[in-house]
């Protein structure tokens, strides 16, 4: 190889030369990383705000998108689509659930914003939960009336367009939280894989005080006597947008189905009607069908 003498001034052209000579595929490399990124945007943009950006398992994920257009998005995501309510001018917010059986791990949100696809990746964090074991008897078994099941499901599935609560939720009883979200279930040693706590259980008395813990409407009031036999008397509030609370084994009812009520308004009273082991309050929160921790709800809120 020949000695060449290159002027001060050139050098980095000349290394710059030999670099794109010798290392091409970097440029490519780099091209395409860039390309990818493009696509599948991990984070958030000016007109796209994903909350949490480190979901995990239980968690409710919100995605408020601005547009310039005025119509708005709908989300898919993990098999099923989701509408957006408008929570400013031009501004539309989603709320994605997700469960403890879901499948942790890469997750990819999609829609169109301004006539342009979009796409974004959020990484599902896995999440331990506690597991209880329990032994069932080959005997008899409590099981629900279609009738509870059938207005327990049209709860689920109610997503009214009007955002009744407003802020964190409020807590719905006074006493302690006796039964986490999430428990999962071993049932005679064997794993229960479809079977979570849809709910956080309160301990407490008979007759303790049971409270909205946001804003809504009344959508079901279930008695044992109309047929709510596992989950006795039963109050269902519908806080808008896919968002709604379940108390269940009241052993009073001190609303109507209609009836608007307020956070920190006295809806009822503990109770353990229907199938319950003693006296609890069992609050159950859906987001757009599923059931998900309430913790966030209750600390954070969501727009
Ligand atoms: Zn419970």
């Amino acid at each position: 190889m020949r000695n060449t003498v290159i002027p001060q001034g050139r050098h980095w052209q000349a290394i710059r030369k030999y670099l794109g000579k010798r290392f091409w595929w970097l440029g490519v490399l780099v091209g395409a990383i860039a390309l990818l990124t493009a696509t599948v945007t991990p984070a958030q943009t000016s007109d796209v705000i994903i909350r949490p950006t480190s979901p995990q398992l239980g968690d409710t994920i919100s995605v408020i998108l601005q547009t310039n257009d005025g119509t708005a998005p709908t989300i898919a995501y993990d098999g099923a689509s989701y509408s957006s309510f408008p929570v400013g001018s031009n501004r539309y917010r989603a709320l994605l659930p997700t469960t403890p059986l879901d499948r942790p791990g890469r997750k990819v949100i999609q829609f169109t914003l301004n006539g342009e696809p979009r796409s974004f990746a959020v990484e599902l964090r896995n999440r331990r939960f506690p597991t209880q074991s329990i032994r069932v008897g080959g005997g008899t078994s409590t099981e629900a009336t279609d009738y509870e099941l059938n207005r327990l499901r049209e709860f689920r599935e109610a997503v009214s367009p009007q955002k009744f609560w407003s802020g964190p939720f409020a807590r719905p009883a006074d006493g302690r939280v006796s039964s986490e979200y999430g428990i999962r279930r071993y049932y005679n040693g064997e794993f229960a894989q479809d079977y979570y706590h849809k709910g956080v259980d309160y301990a407490g008395g008979t007759g303790s005080p049971i409270y909205a813990p946001a804003a809504g409407r009344v959508m079901v009031v279930g008695r044992v006597a109309d047929g709510f036999r596992v989950n006795g008397n039963t109050i269902a509030v519908d806080h808008g947008q896919g968002v709604g609370s379940v108390f269940i084994h009241l052993s009073r009812i001190d609303v109507q189905e209609g009836d608007m009520v307020q956070p920190g308004q006295r809806i009822g009273a503990i109770g353990a009607t229907g199938l319950a082991t003693g006296p609890n309050l069992h609050w159950g929160l859906y987001v757009n069908g599923k059931s998900v921790d309430p913790v966030p709800w209750r600390q954070g809120g969501f727009e």
